[in-house]
């Protein structure tokens, strides 16, 4: 048969996630680590590949990564899950707690992995976008998540794109508010030094989400793990693809818990450049740079698909929301190194230039 019978119809309404990956000699464009693990680091995690059983099934539930992401956090294993990717354990929680019938609660701007795998399962998406200055409109998701009718939330600390942490005073009245659950999205909490992790005692509806692909620099490993009480845990395990985390990603896991204090100046350098970078877009005319607590700063630009352009052209890869909902105007860079900060800077005000003088 030449003919092909439809495929699901909630389909339809998707397209295929597409992040403009390029080939660039600066990627600035997906927040990731600027650095490879190498040196004595590398050599680690080279041993411990060679010692994987490649022929064996993987332990499904990674219980040696586990185990040490538990003790760094004062937990027991019971509290930890580990996917493939924070992005899997993202869509375990909408196949867990989404569905026809159950509703979703988003504040976009904000990751789109979200809103797709709502709609991927059939959940309803309710929103309430962010204000101008990209907060969230505390009293309106109050008053939504108190009136019962929402089953989970997600709340992105620091959010992506825009930057800044979620307040602590309106997480703490959300989770009173109602006993939906809320999952913080902390991918980016190492750049804030801020995390809910200690509440988690307190709150059975609290989940926290880490990922190893922005400060522990393995975004092409496909790491991410969820912190929260054994009752959300065992629900996710049954939603979950058993072997979605191979041996050798559990192995290099386990490298890069074993040596994470070593990745902390890393970290406050990127905290540093994140702020030189900041400082010097604010000073460039015409353009306005958001608070960042992550690696990341979200800037409005005159003629923005444009920028994006000039930029590429000169071998830099930003993210271009010049024309996705609610971020019309505006382009992400990530903190790179300091010499491909410098070079995005450079291009930006060489573009800037090129624009007519602007009265007023
Ligand atoms: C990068 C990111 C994640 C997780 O990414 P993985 O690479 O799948 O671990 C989750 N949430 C946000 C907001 C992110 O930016």
């Amino acid at each position: 048969m030449n003919k092909l019978r439809a495929a699901a119809p909630l389909l339809e309404q998707l397209v295929p996630y597409d992040p403009k990956y390029l080939p660039a000699d600066a990627y600035l464009s997906a927040n990731e680590n600027a650095y490879n693990p190498e040196g004595a680091l590398r050599e680690a995690i080279a041993q411990a590949i060679a010692k994987v059983s490649l022929n064996r099934y993987p332990d499904p539930l990674a219980n040696g990564l586990r185990e040490r992401i538990a003790q760094a956090y004062d937990l027991e294993k019971d509290w930890v899950l580990v996917g493939n990717g924070g992005d899997e354990l993202l869509f375990n929680l909408a196949l867990a707690w989404g569905g026809p019938g159950r509703a979703f609660l988003n504040f976009p701007p904000t990751f789109s992995s979200y809103e797709a795998n709502a709609l991927l399962t059939g959940t309803t998406v309710i929103e309430v976008p962010r204000k101008a200055d990209w907060s969230i409109d505390e009293e309106a998701a109050l008053a939504i998540a108190a009136s019962g009718d929402v089953d989970f939330i997600v709340v992105t600390s620091p959010n992506n794109p825009t930057g800044a942490c979620a307040p602590d005073s309106f997480l703490r009245r959300l989770l009173e508010a109602t006993d939906a659950l809320i999952l913080v999205d902390e991918a980016y909490a190492e750049f804030a030094e801020h995390s809910l992790v200690d509440w988690l005692p307190e709150h059975k509806n609290l989940v926290i989400l880490r990922t190893f692909s922005k400060a522990y620099g393995l975004a092409g490993v496909r790491l991410g793990y969820v912190l929260a009480h054994p009752e959300v845990i065992t629900e996710l395990v049954k939603v979950r693809q058993p072997y979605s985390v191979d041996s050798v990603s559990q192995a290099i896991g386990e490298v890069i818990m074993d040596h994470r204090e070593e990745f902390a100046p890393r970290i406050a350098q990127t905290i540093a450049e994140r702020e030189t970078m900041a400082q010097a877009l604010s000073a460039l005319a015409g353009v306005t740079v958001y608070p960042s607590e992550a690696n990341y700063l979200l800037i409005s630009v005159p003629q923005a698909a444009q920028a994006w352009e000039y930029l590429y052209e000169q071998g830099i890869l930003v993210r271009d929301f010049s024309s996705a909902p609610y971020l019309e105007g505006h382009l992400r860079v990530s903190v790179g190194t300091p010499e491909e900060n410098q070079r995005f800077l450079k291009a930006l005000e060489e573009f800037l230039d090129t624009l007519p003088v602007q009265e007023g």
